[in-house]
């Protein structure tokens, strides 16, 4: 399993409606949908569509009663469809509330998220949270204490940074803010813990949107706790600057075995597919050599020496084969999301990076004759030409899989 090849922080595992957050597990994928929750129909497909995107939790927002009234729907729905990825309701300032007027929904919920920064204020802060608290013992559910610095709770920063200056400042308010975050999770989980909440129902988020801001706070609560954390780099923004600033993040935090689960917030284009966060997650993981969700295709970034768009309508062409197949593949073919592909544009490099590959191609180049050898498991096993040439290396690619994860590929293996 690649999710062995980094090691990984100890953390206690949180069993989130079936799927494991920490512990031994692999690193888990979550969403969120943007539609209103109180609309049972879209929510529902939403969900549905980043399920089986490979999102593996989906957190939906639960915001006023008829959001609340709308989950055990929204639950029925997603079972009738054969959908049974865990719900986690997402509550702000009247969480306490809707749990407690809303059983069906605390029910259909695998698993609350509180943000303790705007639980309550003042005397009522402790009261909220610990109902919610409450709640989630009454209905065995875990809870993610979701500290955000957006929603900051100013009255522990109001006091560090009061420390901080009678103490001759010796932290920037940067670090302050930093230490705020850090305890405001760390403090809420006590307080949780002190109420008979089991450290196995709760998980740790402290987002922020500033990329070495999030891996000094989730350094500090790495080394300061053993819970599971959920890592996300808030408000991460839109398109290639959202996904670089939270691949960025993530990998460096990933990378020191920080992290049990991720979910990527990216703006959408208005209409955009929500479905795009799960592929980035997926990415993250796969890239780093963490999991495996999908075979993955190296395709050269082409030059001078590929004056036709050849090699890159054949990355294209295998990369959409694989999109489209793969859900028949993920059950017909057992392991086949470790296959590893190489496209390639000329001979400078084609050969080499395909021998690398399960299954490589190297295209012809400006000026090399019309011919493209096929490499399969490190050796050169046959030539294409001609124009049916991306058929015949789909063809290629198919047999391979079907020998290599296909149910013959058992007795093959006995032989
Ligand atoms: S493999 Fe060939 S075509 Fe591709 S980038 Fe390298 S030199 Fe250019």
């Amino acid at each position: 399993m690649l999710d062995r090849l980094l090691p990984r922080r100890r953390s206690v595992g949180v069993d989130v409606g079936g799927v494991t957050v920490g512990g031994d597990a692999p690193i888990a994928v979550q969403s969120m949908t943007n539609t209103d929750t109180a609309d049972i129909e879209a929510t529902t497909a939403q969900v549905a569509a980043l399920a089986r995107a490979g999102s593996e939790l989906v957190r939906i927002t639960v915001d006023r009663d008829e959001a609340a009234k709308a989950v055990p729907h929204i639950r029925d729905r997603l079972a009738a469809m054969n959908v049974d990825v865990p719900l986690v309701g997402d509550f702000h300032y009247i969480g306490h509330t809707l749990l407690a007027e809303n059983p069906a929904c605390a029910e259909a919920l695998a698993k609350y998220r509180i943000n303790p920064g705007n639980v309550g204020f003042k005397d009522k802060r402790d009261k909220q949270f610990g109902a919610i608290i409450e709640m989630a013992m009454r209905y065995d559910k875990p809870v993610r204490i979701g500290v955000n610095w957006g929603s900051l709770d100013q009255a522990l920063l109001t006091k560090l940074m009061d420390e901080n200056q009678a103490a001759g400042s010796p932290m920037s308010a940067a670090e302050v803010t930093r230490e705020a975050i850090i305890q405001s999770a760390l403090l809420s989980a006590e307080y949780a813990e002190s109420l008979g909440f089991g450290r196995d129902k709760i998980i740790l988020s402290a987002k922020v949107s500033a990329v070495q801001d999030l891996i000094a706070v989730y350094t500090g609560l790495a080394t300061r706790s053993d819970h599971a954390l959920h890592l996300g780099l808030t408000e991460a923004g839109m398109g290639s600057k959202g996904i670089v600033a939270s691949t960025a993040a993530l990998s460096v935090l990933l990378q020191q075995g920080i992290g049990d689960t991720i979910r990527i917030s990216l703006t959408p284009e208005p209409g955009g597919d929500r479905r795009q966060e799960v592929k980035v997650a997926q990415e993250i993981l796969q890239t780093m050599g963490i999991r495996a969700f999908v075979p993955v295709v190296a395709a050269c970034p082409g030059c001078g020496r590929t004056t036709s768009t050849v090699f890159q309508e054949l990355a294209r062409d295998i990369q959409s084969h694989i999109s489209e197949a793969m859900p028949v593949w993920k059950e017909k073919y057992p392991g086949v999301e470790t296959l590893t592909l190489a496209v390639m544009g000329c001979i400078v490099n084609g050969p080499g990076e395909s021998k690398h590959a399960d299954i490589g191609i190297s295209l012809p180049g400006t000026g090399e004759s019309p011919a493209a050898p096929v490499f399969i498991d490190g050796k050169k096993a046959m030539t294409l030409r001609g124009p049916t040439l991306a058929a015949d290396f789909r063809a290629i690619v198919e047999d391979y899989i079907e020998r290599r994860f296909g149910t013959g590929q058992a007795s093959d293996a006995a032989e």
